[in-house]
């Protein structure tokens, strides 16, 4: 068995060290003996998805987002929309996740046009919101509780038909207001976690393996694996956002 994932914008969204939940997926899928593939789509690169189990992208800066605009609208934003209305597993992180929406307005007003594949959209605020926080996801994203590190000046907002990520259990999540953190559409999983959020969510990171192994051969199980490590570190940051 394998999983092709595919890392997009590597060079310009890797903000807290968001490349390391490729390294997470990798490792959990090699420990089981499954094959993980992993190619790199930077600014530039032609993205062909067909073939791709697993679409990532990291966070990055305001003025990264506005860098990759063109690049975005030259064939990317239709073959995201494709594979996103075929299942395909995503995984967006902040400014990667901001990116599935229609627009982000940066806070000195800069308007960003993008993707619109998820319904919602962002506009950055003067104040940013940062910081250790925990949230719980809804039982259709596996109902994990996640712990995570947020920096964002962007309050997103989420259309009436698009559920959320989940609930915050302490910090800001989407907007600092309505109480939810992220999106979550088909397969398509957007947070706000830097961190990198997977290597201390070990459930959130098997939730999304899991999906795309049962997309691809209809049936899989992952057999489990001595999390001590992963789960201590995730302890120790519940214990310190609560
Ligand atoms: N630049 C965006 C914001 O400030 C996203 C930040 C990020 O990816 N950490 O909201």
């Amino acid at each position: 068995m394998e999983l092709k994932i595919c890392h997009m914008y590597p060079d310009v969204l890797n903000l807290y060290g968001d490349t390391g939940n490729i390294i997470c997926m990798k490792k959990r899928l090699q420990w089981r003996g499954i094959d993980a593939l992993v190619e790199t789509k930077p600014i530039g690169s032609k993205l062909e998805l067909a073939g791709f189990d697993l679409v990532f992208i990291g966070g990055g800066q305001d003025f990264e987002q506005e860098v990759l605009l063109d690049d975005l609208h030259r064939g990317k934003t239709d073959e995201l929309r494709a594979a996103v209305e075929d299942g395909i597993v995503l995984l967006a992180v902040c400014g990667g996740y901001q990116m599935l929406g229609s627009y982000y307005e940066t806070y000195d007003g800069k308007r960003c046009d993008f993707t619109g594949l998820l319904d919602l959209y962002t506009v950055g605020g003067v104040k940013r919101m940062i910081g250790n926080y925990k949230f719980q996801c809804t039982d259709s994203a596996g109902g994990s509780t996640i712990v995570g590190f947020e920096n964002h000046s962007g309050r997103t907002m989420l259309g009436s038909g698009l559920e959320p990520l989940g609930k915050v259990l302490a910090g800001y999540g989407n907007n600092g207001e309505d109480g939810m953190e992220g999106a979550h559409y088909r397969n398509v999983f957007g947070t706000y976690s830097h961190g990198p959020v997977l290597p201390k969510n070990p459930e959130f990171c098997d939730h999304l393996l899991l999906t795309a192994l049962k997309r691809k051969y209809g049936s899989a199980e992952l057999v489990p694996l001595d999390d001590s490590a992963e789960l201590a570190a995730h302890d120790e940051m519940c214990a310190r956002v609560i």
